[in-house]
């Protein structure tokens, strides 16, 4: 198992190696960039799982590194990091797909707690059920990696996002799943994202797969809540 590789992007020399310094007693591999033009070169050369980015740099703002990260890495979860009296960056950040923050001056344990929780979740959002290669449940049986469906209704061709949810379901069956977890697990949104959408693909799985969709056994709704997966219910 390798340690996660941290990306910290922070101009400020003494913040940075401190930084830098705790991250490693940590475990973790990191990688530090002075300015945006220099992180944004080592992050297209490398991978990362995890970005710790300052705001404020000597050749730019965080945020529209923020965005382009998120361009090609949608999952990855990028921390902020923001000086006192920017309370507006920190919200155009979030805006940007920053997944969380701390302002400055932070305290360096709640700094380590909020990355190993956000590096936990990150592992959460991506399930690995590609060694799987059918699953069954009720009369169905789901063939993730060549998204194909078998079920009472014929073969079903799925696409990308229908076997990305129906993997986060399969992963976590039997536990609610809230709303704001499956849009980031499938679509990698943050919460506050149209949640239309999410809806209308329950409603499509449950064509495919249950037996009578207004009445469903298996993709559940979770009143205030979300949707929760069960793989076995009487039928
Ligand atoms: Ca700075």
């Amino acid at each position: 198992m390798t340690a996660p590789h941290i990306l910290v992007v922070e101009d400020e020399e003494h913040i940075a190696q401190g930084l830098v310094f705790n991250l490693e007693q940590e475990g973790y591999q990191v990688t530090h960039a002075e300015t945006g033009s220099a992180a944004m070169q080592i992050f297209d050369n490398e991978r990362f799982d995890l970005v710790v980015l300052d705001l404020m740099l000597p050749d730019g703002h965080g945020i529209d590194l923020c965005k382009k990260m998120r361009e090609t890495s949608p999952q990855l979860p990028i921390l902020i990091l923001t000086a006192l009296g920017e309370e507006h960056s920190r919200v155009k950040g979030l805006q940007a797909g920053a997944d969380d923050y701390l302002g400055k001056p932070f305290n360096l344990e709640e700094f380590l707690l909020r990355v190993s929780g956000m590096l936990r979740r990150s592992n959460w959002y991506q399930p690995d059920l590609s060694k799987n290669e059918s699953y069954q449940f009720g009369r169905n049986s789901v063939d993730l990696k060549n998204l194909q469906a078998v079920t009472a209704n014929g073969i079903i061709r799925l696409t990308e996002l229908e076997g990305r949810m129906l993997e986060t379901f399969f992963v976590h069956a039997g536990d609610t799943l809230t709303r704001a977890e499956l849009l980031k697990s499938v679509w990698g949104m943050a919460e506050d994202t149209e949640t239309r959408t999410l809806d209308n693909f329950v409603v499509r799985l449950r064509k495919y797969f249950e037996q009578d969709p207004s009445n469903p056994r298996h993709f559940l709704t979770v009143r205030g809540r979300g949707y929760r997966f069960e793989r076995s219910q009487n039928e």
